[in-house]
């Protein structure tokens, strides 16, 4: 080799961590980009498209429908690291797997996701999927939310929302909704009674969404939400639920028929104890750039990440392009100035056919893709969730196209 190819090295070596929404939108653009090398480490044979799991503890699909086979994803031209990343040492610029592999890199990008920590409830072990306990949470669990519901045949149905950052805001309130239309479906709504308990002030914190949301809870006829009250204790054998009140500090005894979990979520273990966590336990990276602050060969995105923004696959829609430019810019040398508006979107189903669908930026102001009044609750947007974003997740956001 000689010239042009000898002065330029074609080949960089970036690193992936994690298959799951950002990791392989991130591979799937670098993909499409000739000579860089890349490699992706993710330890699971399978992908969920969770976006649905809503729709499937509702009993609307089964969840082997959001589900893939990863090879299935993985780029061409991408390696595949079947393994888990345990341990960073940026110093160094490489990282170590499970298996005891140390892995170098020139770029890492940091996907590894969120973590959901059951255990911080006490008494909740073992008992998801039993005496009207479940949730929309993961693959393992998502099931057990149908059972609940079109087992229900009256008393306390109680759906829960911690002061934790979680994925999805909106999922824990849109499952209430979809109770609320699947007991009026199987004539119990009259012998129910729906309680919304909170962690967070407010039922959602853009208010062109509260205000239609606060109206939705008054038509379902569900009781006024108890905010900044956090589950912490679940007791089987008298079905109650233990939550903090945080503003008293005291203790609130809740008895349920159906109780829906939203477990505390945290940034993975193996992320909080190494040196690219800030002080919260996210990887640390700048709000516009996506680019580590202490760190410059390190990016991240998505729900591991510290980008103040609510953690969704549509805020990862916006953050990959902004991450692979600036990755790119890095590699050759260039400044990295692609930024990210902290763009983020929550599909409210509030019915089997009816979603409001809110998107708005870091500083809250809605942000709306469609030109019409989207606070407002919409059939067409029902399909657009069910329908239409699962196609372009699969066919064009992992595919590096959308
Ligand atoms: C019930 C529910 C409803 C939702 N609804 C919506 C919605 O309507 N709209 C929306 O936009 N978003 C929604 N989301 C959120 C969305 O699914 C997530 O924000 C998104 O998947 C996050 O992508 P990620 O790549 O950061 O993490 P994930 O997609 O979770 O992927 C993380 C990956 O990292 C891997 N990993 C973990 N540890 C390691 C390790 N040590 N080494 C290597 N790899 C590792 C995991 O195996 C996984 O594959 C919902 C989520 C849920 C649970």
């Amino acid at each position: 080799m000689h010239g042009h190819q000898s002065q330029k090295p074609v080949s960089h070596r970036v690193v992936i961590v994690g298959g799951g929404t950002a990791g392989i939108s991130v591979a799937a653009r670098l993909a499409r980009v000739r000579g860089i090398d890349v490699e992706l480490i993710e330890p699971s044979e399978t992908h969920d498209y969770q976006p649905l799991w809503t729709l499937v503890g509702a009993g609307v699909l089964r969840r082997e429908k959001a589900r893939r086979r990863e090879s299935d994803l993985i780029p061409r031209g991408v390696r595949w690291r079947r393994d888990a990343v345990a341990s960073f040492d940026p110093d160094r610029s490489t990282l170590t797997t499970r298996r005891g592999d140390v892995v170098g890199y020139d770029i890492l990008v940091v996907a590894a996701g969120i973590q959901l920590d059951w255990k911080k409830i006490k008494g909740l072990e073992g008992n998801i999927g039993r005496h009207g306990i479940c949730s929309n949470y993961s693959f393992d669990t998502v099931e057990s939310t149908w059972d609940a519901i079109r087992n229900f045949r009256g008393g306390d149905a109680v759906f829960t929302h911690l002061a934790t950052p979680i994925k999805c805001g909106g999922a824990p309130q849109k499952t209430m909704y979809l109770a609320d239309a699947a007991f009026r479906r199987q004539g119990v709504r009259d012998a129910a009674r729906i309680q919304f308990y909170s962690g967070e002030p407010l039922i959602f914190k853009v208010d062109r969404y509260a205000k239609a949301l606060n109206k939705v809870i008054l038509r379902k006829g569900i009781e006024a939400p108890h905010f900044r009250h956090n589950l912490k204790e679940v007791r089987v054998e008298t079905r109650e639920a233990i939550f903090d009140d945080l503003d008293h500090g005291t203790e609130v005894v809740q008895h349920f028929d159906l109780l829906h979990i939203t477990p505390p979520m945290s940034a993975p273990d193996f992320i909080k104890a190494s040196p690219l966590a800030a002080a919260t336990g996210w990887v640390e990276v700048d709000k516009l750039s996506c680019r580590h602050t202490r760190f410059p060969n390190v990016f991240a995105l998505g729900d591991c990440s510290s980008l103040p923004t609510s953690k969704t696959g549509a805020a990862i829609h916006k953050q990959a392009p902004v991450v692979v430019a600036n990755v790119r810019a890095v590699l050759d040398g260039r400044k990295p100035d692609a930024t990210y508006d902290g763009y983020t979107s929550c599909p409210l189903v509030t019915d089997y056919g009816s979603l409001i669908l809110a998107e708005f930026d870091y500083d809250g102001k809605p942000s709306e893709t469609f030109p019409f009044d989207q606070s407002k609750e919409r059939w067409s947007m029902y399909m657009l969730k069910r329908h239409l974003l699962p196609q372009l997740y699969w066919h064009g956001m992992l595919k590096g196209r959308a």
